[in-house]
Protein backbone atom coordinates (compact mmCIF):
# COMPACT_ATOMS: atom_id res chain seq x y z
CA UNK A 1 0.00 0.00 0.00
CA UNK A 2 1.29 3.71 -0.98
CA UNK A 3 2.22 5.53 2.18
CA UNK A 4 1.01 8.70 2.36
CA UNK A 5 3.27 11.63 3.18
CA UNK A 6 2.64 14.24 6.43
CA UNK A 7 1.49 17.20 4.54
CA UNK A 8 4.31 19.43 6.42
CA UNK A 9 5.90 23.16 5.90
CA UNK A 10 8.97 22.32 3.28
CA UNK A 11 11.95 23.46 5.28
CA UNK A 12 13.59 26.86 4.38
CA UNK A 13 15.87 26.22 1.15
CA UNK A 14 13.43 26.81 -1.27
CA UNK A 15 13.11 29.93 0.17
CA UNK A 16 17.14 30.85 -1.58
CA UNK A 17 15.29 30.84 -4.95
CA UNK A 18 12.56 33.22 -3.65
CA UNK A 19 12.88 36.81 -4.16
CA UNK A 20 13.25 38.85 -0.51
CA UNK A 21 10.27 41.10 -1.45
CA UNK A 22 8.37 37.40 -1.21
CA UNK A 23 9.81 36.14 1.94
CA UNK A 24 7.55 38.60 4.10
CA UNK A 25 4.49 37.78 2.28
CA UNK A 26 5.59 33.81 2.38
CA UNK A 27 5.32 34.68 6.42
CA UNK A 28 1.55 36.02 6.21
CA UNK A 29 0.68 33.24 3.91
CA UNK A 30 1.69 30.37 6.71
CA UNK A 31 -0.68 32.13 9.04
CA UNK A 32 -3.78 32.26 6.82
CA UNK A 33 -3.01 28.86 5.47
CA UNK A 34 -3.38 27.71 8.81
CA UNK A 35 -6.60 29.51 9.13
CA UNK A 36 -7.94 27.78 6.16
CA UNK A 37 -7.51 24.42 7.69
CA UNK A 38 -10.98 24.48 8.58
CA UNK A 39 -12.54 25.03 5.14
CA UNK A 40 -12.83 22.57 2.85
CA UNK A 41 -10.72 22.83 -0.15
CA UNK A 42 -10.53 21.00 -3.46
CA UNK A 43 -8.18 18.35 -4.14
CA UNK A 44 -7.11 16.39 -7.17
CA UNK A 45 -6.84 12.91 -6.65
CA UNK A 46 -3.44 12.97 -8.10
CA UNK A 47 -2.56 15.38 -5.84
CA UNK A 48 -1.55 13.23 -2.65
CA UNK A 49 2.11 12.95 -2.44
CA UNK A 50 3.03 9.31 -2.03
CA UNK A 51 6.14 7.94 -0.49
CA UNK A 52 5.74 4.91 -2.55
CA UNK A 53 9.37 4.27 -3.73
CA UNK A 54 9.16 0.83 -2.02
CA UNK A 55 5.92 -0.11 -3.69
CA UNK A 56 6.14 1.27 -6.57
CA UNK A 57 8.76 -0.85 -7.35
CA UNK A 58 6.86 -3.71 -6.84
CA UNK A 59 4.03 -2.38 -9.17
CA UNK A 60 3.58 -3.51 -12.99
CA UNK A 61 3.87 -0.05 -14.24
CA UNK A 62 7.72 0.41 -12.66
CA UNK A 63 8.78 -3.39 -13.40
CA UNK A 64 7.85 -2.33 -16.82
CA UNK A 65 9.56 0.88 -17.15
CA UNK A 66 12.52 -0.78 -15.45
CA UNK A 67 12.54 -3.59 -17.78
CA UNK A 68 12.69 -0.63 -20.93
CA UNK A 69 15.13 1.18 -19.29
CA UNK A 70 17.41 -2.33 -18.93
CA UNK A 71 16.64 -2.26 -22.88
CA UNK A 72 18.02 1.13 -23.83
CA UNK A 73 21.06 0.84 -21.22
CA UNK A 74 19.93 3.60 -18.97
CA UNK A 75 19.49 3.78 -14.88
CA UNK A 76 16.20 3.22 -12.99
CA UNK A 77 13.78 6.04 -12.49
CA UNK A 78 15.70 7.44 -15.80
CA UNK A 79 14.23 7.65 -18.84
CA UNK A 80 16.66 7.80 -21.43
CA UNK A 81 17.21 11.40 -21.66
CA UNK A 82 19.72 11.88 -19.76
CA UNK A 83 23.68 12.58 -19.20
CA UNK A 84 25.88 11.11 -17.05
CA UNK A 85 25.71 14.60 -15.10
CA UNK A 86 21.79 14.01 -14.90
CA UNK A 87 20.15 13.45 -11.64
CA UNK A 88 16.69 11.89 -10.97
CA UNK A 89 14.74 12.08 -8.34
CA UNK A 90 11.37 10.51 -7.57
CA UNK A 91 8.61 11.59 -5.61
CA UNK A 92 5.08 9.90 -5.87
CA UNK A 93 4.19 8.86 -9.14
CA UNK A 94 6.62 11.67 -10.39
CA UNK A 95 10.08 11.32 -11.62
CA UNK A 96 12.19 14.66 -11.90
CA UNK A 97 15.59 14.21 -14.19
CA UNK A 98 17.91 16.71 -15.37
CA UNK A 99 21.16 18.86 -13.79
CA UNK A 100 21.38 19.14 -9.95
CA UNK A 101 17.04 18.36 -9.45
CA UNK A 102 18.35 17.07 -6.01
CA UNK A 103 19.30 20.55 -4.73
CA UNK A 104 17.38 21.56 -1.70
CA UNK A 105 16.10 24.38 -3.55
CA UNK A 106 14.28 22.36 -6.13
CA UNK A 107 12.80 20.16 -3.07
CA UNK A 108 8.98 19.55 -4.07
CA UNK A 109 6.85 21.98 -2.44
CA UNK A 110 4.33 20.14 -0.01
CA UNK A 111 2.30 23.70 0.64
CA UNK A 112 1.65 26.71 -1.07
CA UNK A 113 2.78 28.76 1.59
CA UNK A 114 6.51 26.82 0.97
CA UNK A 115 6.34 28.46 -2.52
CA UNK A 116 6.93 31.74 -0.90
CA UNK A 117 4.71 33.20 -3.86
CA UNK A 118 3.03 37.00 -2.96
CA UNK A 119 -0.52 36.23 -1.75
CA UNK A 120 -2.13 37.68 -4.74
CA UNK A 121 -0.95 35.62 -6.89
CA UNK A 122 -1.83 32.68 -4.90
CA UNK A 123 -5.44 33.90 -5.23
CA UNK A 124 -6.32 31.58 -7.97
CA UNK A 125 -5.40 28.37 -6.05
CA UNK A 126 -7.36 29.23 -2.60
CA UNK A 127 -9.71 26.28 -3.23
CA UNK A 128 -7.31 24.21 -3.49
CA UNK A 129 -5.67 22.42 -0.89
CA UNK A 130 -2.00 22.33 -1.70
CA UNK A 131 0.01 22.53 -4.92
CA UNK A 132 -0.70 19.19 -7.26
CA UNK A 133 2.00 17.04 -8.05
CA UNK A 134 2.82 18.96 -10.99
CA UNK A 135 3.09 21.87 -9.50
CA UNK A 136 5.09 21.13 -6.76
CA UNK A 137 8.13 19.66 -8.73
CA UNK A 138 7.93 22.71 -11.55
CA UNK A 139 7.27 25.93 -9.85
CA UNK A 140 11.08 25.62 -8.00
CA UNK A 141 12.65 24.86 -11.13
CA UNK A 142 10.65 27.44 -13.19
CA UNK A 143 10.48 29.66 -10.41
CA UNK A 144 14.30 29.60 -10.38
CA UNK A 145 14.74 30.26 -14.54
CA UNK A 146 15.26 26.93 -15.25
CA UNK A 147 13.85 25.18 -18.70
CA UNK A 148 11.58 22.62 -18.35
CA UNK A 149 9.80 19.64 -19.95
CA UNK A 150 6.59 18.41 -18.41
CA UNK A 151 5.02 14.99 -19.46
CA UNK A 152 1.27 15.67 -17.69
CA UNK A 153 -2.01 15.12 -18.41
CA UNK A 154 -4.75 17.79 -18.59
CA UNK A 155 -6.27 17.97 -15.27
CA UNK A 156 -2.98 17.44 -13.69
CA UNK A 157 -3.08 21.53 -13.16
CA UNK A 158 -0.60 21.88 -15.15
CA UNK A 159 -1.81 25.51 -16.30
CA UNK A 160 -1.13 26.76 -13.34
CA UNK A 161 2.23 24.75 -13.18
CA UNK A 162 3.16 27.02 -15.95
CA UNK A 163 0.78 30.04 -15.66
CA UNK A 164 1.48 31.00 -11.79
CA UNK A 165 5.94 31.10 -13.01
CA UNK A 166 4.84 33.13 -16.44
CA UNK A 167 2.80 35.47 -13.75
CA UNK A 168 6.04 36.01 -11.75
CA UNK A 169 8.43 36.43 -14.83
CA UNK A 170 6.17 39.21 -15.85
CA UNK A 171 5.98 40.70 -12.21
CA UNK A 172 9.68 40.51 -11.48
CA UNK A 173 10.60 42.22 -15.64
CA UNK A 174 7.61 44.93 -15.50
CA UNK A 175 8.76 45.73 -11.84
CA UNK A 176 4.93 47.25 -10.62
CA UNK A 177 4.94 49.35 -13.86
CA UNK A 178 1.97 49.42 -15.80
CA UNK A 179 1.52 46.88 -19.18
CA UNK A 180 0.11 49.86 -20.72
CA UNK A 181 1.54 50.14 -24.46
CA UNK A 182 4.29 47.39 -23.80
CA UNK A 183 5.10 44.32 -25.61
CA UNK A 184 4.02 40.83 -24.34
CA UNK A 185 7.07 39.39 -22.08
CA UNK A 186 5.24 35.62 -22.22
CA UNK A 187 4.09 33.47 -24.71
CA UNK A 188 1.91 30.13 -24.38
CA UNK A 189 1.29 28.53 -27.59
CA UNK A 190 -1.53 25.51 -28.05
CA UNK A 191 -2.82 23.67 -30.58
CA UNK A 192 -6.52 24.01 -30.46
CA UNK A 193 -8.61 26.94 -29.71
CA UNK A 194 -10.70 25.73 -27.32
CA UNK A 195 -7.69 24.76 -25.36
CA UNK A 196 -5.91 27.97 -25.93
CA UNK A 197 -9.38 29.44 -24.78
CA UNK A 198 -9.19 27.34 -21.31
CA UNK A 199 -5.68 28.39 -20.85
CA UNK A 200 -6.54 31.95 -21.31
CA UNK A 201 -9.28 31.55 -18.62
CA UNK A 202 -7.25 30.45 -16.12
CA UNK A 203 -4.12 32.87 -16.63
CA UNK A 204 -6.92 35.71 -16.68
CA UNK A 205 -8.27 34.48 -13.69
CA UNK A 206 -4.78 34.13 -11.94
CA UNK A 207 -3.49 37.31 -13.38
CA UNK A 208 -6.91 39.52 -12.34
CA UNK A 209 -5.43 39.34 -8.47
CA UNK A 210 -2.02 40.39 -9.02
CA UNK A 211 -2.30 43.30 -12.15
CA UNK A 212 -1.03 40.93 -15.12
CA UNK A 213 -3.02 41.25 -18.08
CA UNK A 214 -3.49 38.37 -20.38
CA UNK A 215 -4.53 38.22 -24.43
CA UNK A 216 -6.31 35.00 -25.84
CA UNK A 217 -5.74 34.79 -30.11
CA UNK A 218 -7.17 32.12 -32.23
CA UNK A 219 -8.78 32.06 -35.82
CA UNK A 220 -12.35 31.81 -36.03
CA UNK A 221 -13.21 35.56 -34.61
CA UNK A 222 -12.83 38.88 -35.86
CA UNK A 223 -9.30 40.80 -35.29
CA UNK A 224 -9.80 43.52 -34.79
CA UNK A 225 -10.46 42.81 -30.27
CA UNK A 226 -7.50 40.97 -30.96
CA UNK A 227 -5.19 43.78 -32.16
CA UNK A 228 -7.16 46.44 -30.06
CA UNK A 229 -5.66 44.79 -27.09
CA UNK A 230 -2.13 44.14 -28.33
CA UNK A 231 -2.03 47.70 -29.26
CA UNK A 232 -3.19 48.78 -25.37
CA UNK A 233 -0.27 46.73 -24.19
CA UNK A 234 -0.66 42.99 -22.69
CA UNK A 235 1.03 41.10 -20.76
CA UNK A 236 0.94 37.52 -21.70
CA UNK A 237 -0.47 36.35 -24.73
CA UNK A 238 -1.98 32.93 -25.28
CA UNK A 239 -3.18 31.50 -28.63
CA UNK A 240 -2.87 29.39 -31.71
CA UNK A 241 0.18 29.48 -33.73
CA UNK A 242 -1.98 30.16 -37.13
CA UNK A 243 -3.64 33.42 -35.76
CA UNK A 244 -0.34 34.47 -33.82
CA UNK A 245 1.51 33.94 -37.18
CA UNK A 246 -1.01 36.21 -39.13
CA UNK A 247 -1.02 38.93 -36.53
CA UNK A 248 3.36 38.90 -36.72
CA UNK A 249 2.80 38.91 -40.32
CA UNK A 250 0.62 41.99 -40.43
CA UNK A 251 2.83 43.84 -37.88
CA UNK A 252 0.80 43.83 -35.41
CA UNK A 253 2.14 41.36 -32.23
CA UNK A 254 5.50 42.04 -31.37
CA UNK A 255 6.97 39.12 -29.64
CA UNK A 256 10.65 40.33 -29.68
CA UNK A 257 10.20 40.82 -25.53
CA UNK A 258 9.26 37.40 -24.88
CA UNK A 259 11.34 35.47 -22.57
CA UNK A 260 9.25 33.28 -21.12
CA UNK A 261 7.55 30.61 -23.50
CA UNK A 262 5.21 27.14 -23.30
CA UNK A 263 4.40 25.30 -25.89
CA UNK A 264 1.64 23.05 -24.92
CA UNK A 265 0.34 20.53 -25.74
CA UNK A 266 3.70 20.29 -28.07
CA UNK A 267 2.97 16.35 -29.51
CA UNK A 268 -0.58 17.33 -30.72
CA UNK A 269 1.10 20.70 -32.08
CA UNK A 270 3.21 18.74 -34.40
CA UNK A 271 0.68 16.45 -34.80
CA UNK A 272 -1.54 18.84 -36.34
CA UNK A 273 1.20 20.42 -38.90
CA UNK A 274 2.05 23.41 -37.02
CA UNK A 275 5.58 22.98 -36.88
CA UNK A 276 6.80 25.46 -39.58
CA UNK A 277 4.31 27.98 -37.97
CA UNK A 278 5.84 27.57 -34.39
CA UNK A 279 9.40 27.57 -35.25
CA UNK A 280 8.81 30.93 -36.91
CA UNK A 281 6.80 32.15 -33.88
CA UNK A 282 9.62 31.20 -31.58
CA UNK A 283 11.90 33.00 -33.87
CA UNK A 284 10.65 35.86 -33.18
CA UNK A 285 10.84 35.81 -29.62
CA UNK A 286 14.01 36.76 -27.33
CA UNK A 287 16.99 35.08 -28.23
CA UNK A 288 17.24 34.83 -24.20
CA UNK A 289 14.10 33.05 -22.88
CA UNK A 290 12.95 30.35 -20.83
CA UNK A 291 11.01 27.53 -22.30
CA UNK A 292 8.37 25.48 -20.99
CA UNK A 293 6.81 22.24 -22.86
CA UNK A 294 4.41 20.54 -21.90
CA UNK A 295 3.65 16.73 -23.66
CA UNK A 296 1.38 14.43 -23.37
CA UNK A 297 3.76 11.99 -25.02
CA UNK A 298 7.33 11.99 -25.73
CA UNK A 299 7.35 11.28 -29.72
CA UNK A 300 10.60 12.09 -31.93
CA UNK A 301 9.67 15.44 -33.38
CA UNK A 302 8.97 16.85 -30.21
CA UNK A 303 12.26 15.84 -28.91
CA UNK A 304 13.47 17.33 -32.10
CA UNK A 305 11.76 20.49 -30.96
CA UNK A 306 13.32 20.56 -27.56
CA UNK A 307 16.45 19.97 -28.57
CA UNK A 308 16.36 23.04 -30.63
CA UNK A 309 14.79 25.28 -28.82
CA UNK A 310 15.81 24.51 -25.29
CA UNK A 311 18.82 24.96 -23.26
CA UNK A 312 20.59 22.06 -23.42
CA UNK A 313 19.90 21.06 -19.48
CA UNK A 314 16.30 21.25 -19.27
CA UNK A 315 14.65 19.91 -16.82
CA UNK A 316 11.87 17.05 -17.13
CA UNK A 317 9.12 15.82 -14.96
CA UNK A 318 7.05 13.55 -15.85
CA UNK A 319 3.75 12.60 -14.11
CA UNK A 320 2.62 9.39 -13.61
CA UNK A 321 3.70 7.12 -16.71
CA UNK A 322 4.95 8.38 -20.58
CA UNK A 323 3.34 4.67 -21.19
CA UNK A 324 0.22 4.72 -22.98
CA UNK A 325 -2.21 3.79 -20.23
CA UNK A 326 -5.99 4.93 -19.58
CA UNK A 327 -6.97 6.48 -16.55
CA UNK A 328 -8.02 3.43 -13.84
CA UNK A 329 -11.00 5.52 -12.87
CA UNK A 330 -13.07 4.77 -15.49
CA UNK A 331 -15.18 1.69 -16.47
CA UNK A 332 -14.28 0.73 -20.19
CA UNK A 333 -16.42 -1.43 -22.07
CA UNK A 334 -15.94 -2.26 -25.48
CA UNK A 335 -18.33 -3.68 -28.01
CA UNK A 336 -17.79 -4.96 -31.13
CA UNK A 337 -20.47 -4.61 -33.92
CA UNK A 338 -21.47 -4.29 -37.50
CA UNK A 339 -20.87 -0.51 -38.73
CA UNK A 340 -24.35 -0.02 -39.67
CA UNK A 341 -26.10 -1.31 -36.06
CA UNK A 342 -24.65 1.54 -34.09
CA UNK A 343 -27.38 4.19 -34.88
CA UNK A 344 -29.46 2.56 -33.38
CA UNK A 345 -27.54 1.03 -30.73
CA UNK A 346 -26.51 4.23 -29.62
CA UNK A 347 -30.28 5.32 -29.13
CA UNK A 348 -30.19 2.34 -26.61
CA UNK A 349 -26.65 3.07 -24.89
CA UNK A 350 -28.71 7.13 -24.57
CA UNK A 351 -31.60 5.83 -23.41
CA UNK A 352 -29.38 4.09 -20.52
CA UNK A 353 -26.62 6.49 -19.89
CA UNK A 354 -28.58 9.88 -20.40
CA UNK A 355 -32.04 8.49 -19.18
CA UNK A 356 -32.26 11.63 -17.06
CA UNK A 357 -30.89 14.01 -19.86
CA UNK A 358 -29.01 16.10 -16.72
CA UNK A 359 -25.57 14.44 -16.67
CA UNK A 360 -22.71 15.31 -19.38
CA UNK A 361 -22.59 12.44 -21.89
CA UNK A 362 -19.59 13.21 -24.36
CA UNK A 363 -20.29 10.92 -28.06
CA UNK A 364 -17.24 10.93 -30.27
CA UNK A 365 -17.04 10.70 -33.99
CA UNK A 366 -14.32 10.74 -36.22
CA UNK A 367 -15.13 12.98 -39.04
CA UNK A 368 -16.78 16.25 -39.42
CA UNK A 369 -19.71 15.13 -41.49
CA UNK A 370 -19.87 12.24 -39.20
CA UNK A 371 -20.88 14.53 -36.22
CA UNK A 372 -23.31 16.42 -37.83
CA UNK A 373 -25.15 12.97 -39.40
CA UNK A 374 -25.10 11.93 -35.71
CA UNK A 375 -26.26 14.83 -34.35
CA UNK A 376 -29.31 15.62 -36.64
CA UNK A 377 -29.74 11.98 -36.03
CA UNK A 378 -30.20 12.19 -32.65
CA UNK A 379 -32.15 15.60 -32.86
CA UNK A 380 -35.03 13.85 -34.59
CA UNK A 381 -34.72 10.91 -32.56
CA UNK A 382 -35.83 13.72 -29.41
CA UNK A 383 -32.32 14.41 -28.22
CA UNK A 384 -31.85 17.73 -26.91
CA UNK A 385 -27.65 17.84 -28.29
CA UNK A 386 -24.80 19.69 -29.62
CA UNK A 387 -21.67 19.26 -31.32
CA UNK A 388 -18.75 20.52 -31.67
CA UNK A 389 -15.94 20.43 -34.86
CA UNK A 390 -14.16 22.01 -37.18
CA UNK A 391 -16.50 23.02 -39.51
CA UNK A 392 -18.63 25.13 -37.33
CA UNK A 393 -17.69 28.37 -37.01
CA UNK A 394 -16.17 29.39 -33.76
CA UNK A 395 -18.69 31.23 -32.42
CA UNK A 396 -20.68 27.97 -32.62
CA UNK A 397 -18.00 25.64 -31.25
CA UNK A 398 -17.62 28.11 -28.00
CA UNK A 399 -21.26 28.09 -27.64
CA UNK A 400 -21.94 24.53 -27.51
CA UNK A 401 -18.85 23.91 -25.49
CA UNK A 402 -20.20 26.69 -23.22
CA UNK A 403 -23.86 24.75 -23.12
CA UNK A 404 -22.27 21.74 -22.60
CA UNK A 405 -20.06 22.64 -19.61
CA UNK A 406 -22.85 24.71 -17.73
CA UNK A 407 -25.00 21.85 -17.87
CA UNK A 408 -27.79 23.56 -20.01
CA UNK A 409 -27.25 21.12 -22.91
CA UNK A 410 -25.33 17.97 -21.64
CA UNK A 411 -25.01 15.81 -24.64
CA UNK A 412 -22.02 16.66 -26.84
CA UNK A 413 -20.78 15.03 -30.33
CA UNK A 414 -17.13 15.79 -30.57
CA UNK A 415 -14.68 14.89 -33.10
CA UNK A 416 -11.26 14.88 -31.97
CA UNK A 417 -11.25 18.41 -30.99
CA UNK A 418 -12.25 17.92 -27.95
CA UNK A 419 -10.58 14.60 -27.17
CA UNK A 420 -7.46 16.35 -25.45
CA UNK A 421 -6.86 19.34 -23.50
CA UNK A 422 -10.30 20.13 -22.77
CA UNK A 423 -10.58 20.49 -19.11
CA UNK A 424 -14.89 19.23 -19.19
CA UNK A 425 -16.47 18.70 -15.52
CA UNK A 426 -18.12 15.81 -14.98
CA UNK A 427 -18.76 13.96 -17.93
CA UNK A 428 -20.04 10.74 -16.40
CA UNK A 429 -19.89 8.77 -19.70
CA UNK A 430 -17.62 8.82 -22.96
CA UNK A 431 -19.18 6.45 -25.96
CA UNK A 432 -17.21 6.09 -28.58
CA UNK A 433 -19.46 6.04 -31.91
CA UNK A 434 -16.22 5.64 -34.01
CA UNK A 435 -13.07 4.57 -32.72
CA UNK A 436 -10.06 6.83 -33.36
CA UNK A 437 -7.65 6.26 -35.46
CA UNK A 438 -4.74 6.04 -32.51
CA UNK A 439 -4.90 4.40 -29.32
CA UNK A 440 -3.41 7.18 -27.97
CA UNK A 441 -6.49 9.34 -28.78
CA UNK A 442 -8.73 6.33 -27.92
CA UNK A 443 -6.76 7.17 -24.04
CA UNK A 444 -7.44 10.61 -24.47
CA UNK A 445 -10.86 10.58 -25.80
CA UNK A 446 -11.92 8.32 -22.44
CA UNK A 447 -9.99 10.69 -20.21
CA UNK A 448 -12.73 13.33 -20.33
CA UNK A 449 -14.46 11.00 -17.80
CA UNK A 450 -13.38 9.62 -14.27
CA UNK A 451 -11.81 13.16 -13.40
CA UNK A 452 -10.93 14.47 -10.33
CA UNK A 453 -11.18 11.42 -8.41
CA UNK A 454 -14.58 10.29 -9.67
CA UNK A 455 -15.37 6.82 -11.63
CA UNK A 456 -16.93 7.27 -15.41
CA UNK A 457 -17.64 5.17 -17.92
CA UNK A 458 -16.39 5.09 -21.53
CA UNK A 459 -18.95 3.20 -23.82
CA UNK A 460 -16.99 2.46 -27.05
CA UNK A 461 -18.24 0.76 -30.49
CA UNK A 462 -15.63 -1.06 -32.12
CA UNK A 463 -15.72 -2.31 -35.74
CA UNK A 464 -14.25 -4.78 -38.20
CA UNK A 465 -12.71 -1.56 -39.67
CA UNK A 466 -10.62 -0.99 -36.73
CA UNK A 467 -9.20 -4.39 -36.57
CA UNK A 468 -5.30 -3.12 -36.84
CA UNK A 469 -5.95 -1.40 -33.37
CA UNK A 470 -7.22 -4.34 -31.67
CA UNK A 471 -4.21 -5.43 -30.39
CA UNK A 472 -3.26 -2.09 -28.84
CA UNK A 473 -6.84 -1.71 -27.18
CA UNK A 474 -6.23 -5.01 -26.05
CA UNK A 475 -3.25 -4.26 -23.54
CA UNK A 476 -5.13 -0.72 -22.50
CA UNK A 477 -7.62 -2.61 -21.25
CA UNK A 478 -5.41 -5.40 -19.38
CA UNK A 479 -3.46 -2.45 -18.39
CA UNK A 480 -6.39 -1.53 -16.54
CA UNK A 481 -8.07 -4.09 -15.04
CA UNK A 482 -11.39 -4.74 -17.67
CA UNK A 483 -13.05 -7.27 -19.23
CA UNK A 484 -11.69 -8.47 -22.82
CA UNK A 485 -14.55 -9.70 -24.75
CA UNK A 486 -13.82 -12.18 -26.68
CA UNK A 487 -15.17 -10.73 -29.73
CA UNK A 488 -12.08 -8.46 -29.90
CA UNK A 489 -9.70 -10.95 -29.08
CA UNK A 490 -10.58 -12.68 -32.51
CA UNK A 491 -9.42 -9.78 -34.64
CA UNK A 492 -5.85 -10.58 -33.11
CA UNK A 493 -3.62 -9.53 -30.14
CA UNK A 494 -0.56 -8.60 -32.93
CA UNK A 495 0.65 -4.79 -31.94
CA UNK A 496 2.26 -2.68 -34.93
CA UNK A 497 6.00 -1.44 -33.92
CA UNK A 498 5.28 2.19 -33.91
CA UNK A 499 6.98 4.26 -36.27
CA UNK A 500 8.38 7.71 -36.34
CA UNK A 501 6.30 9.65 -39.21
CA UNK A 502 9.85 11.01 -40.88
CA UNK A 503 11.92 8.07 -39.93
CA UNK A 504 9.75 5.14 -39.90
CA UNK A 505 10.06 2.24 -37.22
CA UNK A 506 14.22 2.39 -37.24
CA UNK A 507 14.80 5.59 -35.37
CA UNK A 508 16.70 6.18 -32.50
CA UNK A 509 15.30 8.39 -29.75
CA UNK A 510 17.87 11.35 -29.13
CA UNK A 511 18.37 12.28 -25.34
CA UNK A 512 17.09 16.32 -25.25
CA UNK A 513 20.25 17.38 -24.11
CA UNK A 514 22.50 15.95 -26.71
CA UNK A 515 24.86 18.36 -27.94
CA UNK A 516 23.13 19.79 -30.56
CA UNK A 517 23.83 18.81 -34.27
CA UNK A 518 26.04 20.96 -36.60
CA UNK A 519 25.25 22.33 -40.27
CA UNK A 520 27.80 21.29 -42.38
CA UNK A 521 28.55 22.93 -45.67
CA UNK A 522 30.71 21.93 -48.91
CA UNK A 523 32.90 24.20 -50.25
CA UNK A 524 31.59 23.61 -54.20
CA UNK A 525 27.69 22.98 -53.35
CA UNK A 526 25.38 25.09 -55.17
CA UNK A 527 22.88 24.98 -52.17
CA UNK A 528 22.21 28.01 -50.49
CA UNK A 529 23.99 28.63 -47.14
P1 LIG B 1 -5.07 21.37 -16.10
O1 LIG B 1 -5.97 21.28 -17.29
O2 LIG B 1 -4.02 20.29 -16.10
O3 LIG B 1 -4.52 22.72 -15.89
O4 LIG B 1 -5.99 21.03 -14.82
C1 LIG B 1 -7.06 21.87 -14.52
C2 LIG B 1 -7.91 21.33 -13.40
O5 LIG B 1 -7.13 21.08 -12.24
C3 LIG B 1 -8.93 22.38 -13.03
O6 LIG B 1 -10.14 21.72 -12.78
C4 LIG B 1 -8.36 23.02 -11.79
O7 LIG B 1 -9.35 23.57 -10.98
C5 LIG B 1 -7.67 21.84 -11.13
N1 LIG B 1 -6.50 22.20 -10.28
C6 LIG B 1 -5.44 22.97 -10.61
N2 LIG B 1 -4.56 23.03 -9.58
C7 LIG B 1 -5.07 22.29 -8.57
C8 LIG B 1 -4.64 21.97 -7.24
N3 LIG B 1 -3.50 22.41 -6.75
N4 LIG B 1 -5.45 21.19 -6.49
C9 LIG B 1 -6.64 20.73 -6.98
N5 LIG B 1 -7.10 21.00 -8.22
C10 LIG B 1 -6.33 21.75 -9.02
Amino acid sequence: MAKKHETAIVSEPVAEQIPNGIKAEKKKKKKKDKQNEASPKRKLEEVEIHDDTESNKKSKKHKKSKQNAEENGTVEGNDGNSTKDDESARDGSVVVTGKNVKDAKYEPLRTFSASGLPENVLECCKNFERPSPIQSRAWPFLLDGRDLIGIAATGSGKTLAFGIPAIMHVKSKRKGKASKGRNPLCLVLSPTRELAQQISDVISDAGSSCGVESICLYGGTSKGPQISSLKSGIDIVIGTPGRIKDLIEMGVCCLKEVSFVVLDEADRMLDMGFEQAVRSILGQTCSVRQMVMFSATWPLPVHQLAQEFMDPNPVKVVVGSEDLAANHDVMQIVEVLEDHSRDKRLAALLEKYHESQRNRVLVFVLYKWEATRVENMLREGGWKVVSIHGDKAQSERTKALSLFKKGSCPLMIATDVAARGLDIPDVEVVINYSFPLTTEDYVHRIGRTGRAGKKGVAHTFFTKHNKGLAGELVNVLKEAGQVVPEALLKFGTHVKKKESKLYGAHFKEIPVNAPKSQKITFDNSDDED
